[in-house]
């Protein structure tokens, strides 16, 4: 009975949000979806293989599924920045249905400063990695943390000054590494899941702690490149 009342109530309470936030593409404005079929059709996939400079040498493979620009720019822009937060569930689905999935032991979001994370109300990373789990049946811990808040890597350009902005941002979650080893073993194989790359430095030093830890490979997987 008590499980009857409770469906009953968020019946309702899915229909209120619905009245009081509709849903529109957005990039054409199609009501009732947050990407519509005729937008997602625009989206430019490409198979994509990343210049594994020397500076990126902690990560093994990295996945791009597209190009940042047209609807995939204001998908990401309206999750980052308007904090459209089920935006991360389709750029899952996105991911997903676009890529040959690696085999893998763990999903592990990049993490964002606890104060980034207040102001925008979710972590992307974490977001997008809540549903890929839920779609490859792959669990996710955030084994990461972000120390310091550093500026965003996409307001610079310069490939030194971004290396250095980043330098020591980053720290293993002590609480639950040892947790992790124990249940995937040394011999163990993470994603590390992002929205955009642009030089890969993010995704570079997050590899360097993992497998400074114990971690023995690190696979890249971001939905677009800038
Ligand atoms: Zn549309």
């Amino acid at each position: 009975m008590i499980k009857i009342i409770f469906l009953i109530i968020k019946f309702i309470f899915q229909i209120l949000i619905e009245i009081i936030f509709p849903c529109f593409c957005i990039n054409c404005g199609k009501k009732d979806t947050l990407l519509c079929c005729n937008c997602y059709e625009q989206i430019e996939f490409f198979s994509f293989s990343f210049d594994a400079s020397k500076q990126i040498n902690y990560i093994d493979e990295i996945i791009i599924v597209c190009k940042y620009q047209g609807v995939i720019k204001k998908l990401i822009h309206n999750f980052k920045y308007k904090s459209v937060i089920n935006i991360g569930d389709i750029i899952a689905r996105i991911i997903y249905r676009s890529v040959n999935f690696p085999s893998c032991d763990l999903l592990v979001p990049i993490p964002i400063h606890k104060n980034k994370k207040s102001k925008r109300g979710f972590n992307q990373s974490e977001e997008i990695i809540k549903s890929l789990s839920k779609l490859t049946n792959i669990p996710y811990e955030n084994l990461l943390i972000k120390k310091r808040n550093t500026k965003s890597q996409m307001s610079i350009r310069n490939k030194e000054e971004r290396m250095i902005n980043l330098a020591d941002s980053f720290a293993i979650n002590e609480s639950a590494i040892s947790q992790i080893l124990t249940k995937i073993g040394h011999e163990s194989t993470v994603i590390l899941v992002d929205d955009v790359i642009t030089t890969g430095s993010t995704l570079n030093e997050c590899a360097k702690i993992l497998k400074n830890n114990g971690i023995k490979k690190v696979i890249g997987l971001a939905l677009a490149q800038k």
